[in-house]
């Protein structure tokens, strides 16, 4: 059996993090390295998928939801616009191999 990711650990209260927002299938967390004035990490709580291609191609319902995920957290910590970066492959950066998607806000 694999560990669970870093995020799954901390949806579990196992280490610290600071969660901004839950809901049945997803969570938010605050960016321990923030690369913009708000940066929330949103993420599905499954492990299922361990990038954005397994997630569309798997469950592409679940990836749509995740965007209006990502939306209303825009809504809820700016004025609801946003980029929202999916880096996918390690030699794209991508170091935790658990689907998330970078929001990042101006503020
Ligand atoms: P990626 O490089 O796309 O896989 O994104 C992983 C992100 O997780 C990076 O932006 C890290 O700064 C962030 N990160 C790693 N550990 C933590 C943590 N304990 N709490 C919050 N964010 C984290």
């Amino acid at each position: 059996m694999t560990e669970p990711s870093i995020f799954t650990r901390i949806l579990n209260g196992d280490i610290p993090g600071e969660i901004v927002a839950s809901t049945g299938k997803f969570f938010a967390l605050r960016d321990i390295a923030p690369q913009a004035p708000v940066h929330l990490l949103a993420i599905p709580k499954t492990e299922e998928y361990r990038n954005v291609v397994e997630l569309a191609a798997g469950d592409p319902e679940l990836l749509a939801e995740l965007i209006a995920f990502a939306k209303q957290l825009a809504e809820d910590h700016a004025d609801g616009d946003f980029r929202l970066v999916f880096n996918t492959g390690a030699n794209a950066g991508q170091t935790v191999a658990h689907v998330h998607g970078h929001i990042l806000l101006a503020a």
